[in-house]
């Protein structure tokens, strides 16, 4: 039984539609599949209007988000949020907000980009923001590949768009302790995702991933193609010593930026017992 719990598609920064996502998941062999684009809901509410009430051989679709959170220090952290209830208004607003505001954050970017010689405009990146609800860096980094300023998505991380460049702008940002709080009252469960992949930026020490799970975190993703074997270790510890999910997934967003559905996943015991926490909304196939 194969789980993955955290997956994007083209309603956020991933490639593939809702509905191909989905293919690509029976493909892949997947028993249950979380969709959590960054801020947004409408990838697997589109896929729930299609939902089947008889069904028993789909893939079961978990209900999801991905909070972009930042802490008072300017760091960014990305809070999973899972089966919690959409209409819950502190959580909609949230999301809210912050897809407004990574409008004007773009524009700044690029207008950083511009200021150092690079040619790149806000319509070059909605021609590859397409249908997405959340604009994000990866759609300029697409724009940037386009326009042959770099050659891949990854290149443009590493040259112009981590979180410590000079081209760096944040966005409306909850805390993360904010986020858990709107996740848990809107029924669902809270994962702190890829919290020790150093490769994108700073992060969080163990004492304050501890801190986080007094103010309510209910579980730490710990396989993560961005965690090392050590980070994989420490996360693992403390996540028994504190009473945690230890979740692990693909944080998938299209097989042509290299990544591949299920290339880690969850333990089933862990996955039935995030089921049973959550009460916001429930899984459905398709
Ligand atoms: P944004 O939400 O606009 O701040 O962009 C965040 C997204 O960019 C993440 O979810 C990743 O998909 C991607 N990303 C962040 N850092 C890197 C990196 N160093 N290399 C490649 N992709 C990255
Ligand atoms: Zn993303
Ligand atoms: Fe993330
Ligand atoms: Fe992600």
């Amino acid at each position: 039984m194969l789980i993955d719990l955290h997956t994007h598609t083209n309603l956020s920064d991933g490639q593939d539609s809702p509905e191909e996502l989905i293919l690509q998941a029976r493909g892949a062999g997947l028993s249950v599949i979380a969709i959590t684009d960054h801020d947004t809901v409408l990838g697997w509410q589109r896929l729930h209007n299609q939902r089947d009430r008889d069904s028993s051989t789909g893939v079961t679709i978990v209900p999801g988000a991905e909070i972009s959170c930042r802490t008072p220090s300017g760091m960014s952290v990305h809070m999973l949020g899972y089966l919690f209830d959409p209409g819950s208004s502190a959580l909609a607003e949230m999301m809210s907000l912050t897809r407004d505001d990574r409008i004007p954050r773009m524009q700044k970017i690029i207008g950083l980009l511009n200021g150092a010689g690079i040619d790149i405009s806000f319509d070059d990146v909605v021609a590859h923001s397409g249908s997405a609800a959340t604009v994000g860096r990866p759609h300029l980094a697409d724009a940037l590949v386009a326009r042959g300023v770099v050659g891949t998505r990854n290149e443009a991380f590493a040259h112009y768009l981590h979180n410590d460049s000079p081209f760096y702008v944040g966005h409306f940002a909850p805390s993360p302790e904010e986020a858990i709080s709107a996740i848990k009252t809107a029924g669902g469960v809270s994962v702190l995702a890829h919290g020790l992949a150093g490769s994108r930026g700073a992060t969080y020490s163990l004492d304050e991933i501890e801190s986080l799970a007094r103010h309510g975190l209910d579980g730490v993703e710990v396989d993560h193609r961005d965690h090392d074997e050590r980070a994989r270790a420490s996360l693992r510890e403390l996540a028994d010593a504190h009473g945690l999910f230890a979740t692990g997934s693909s944080d998938y967003h299209g097989i042509s930026v290299g990544h591949r559905l299920a290339m880690e996943v969850t333990a089933p015991e862990v996955w039935e017992s995030i089921l049973e926490q959550g009460k916001g909304c429930e899984v459905f196939t398709i």
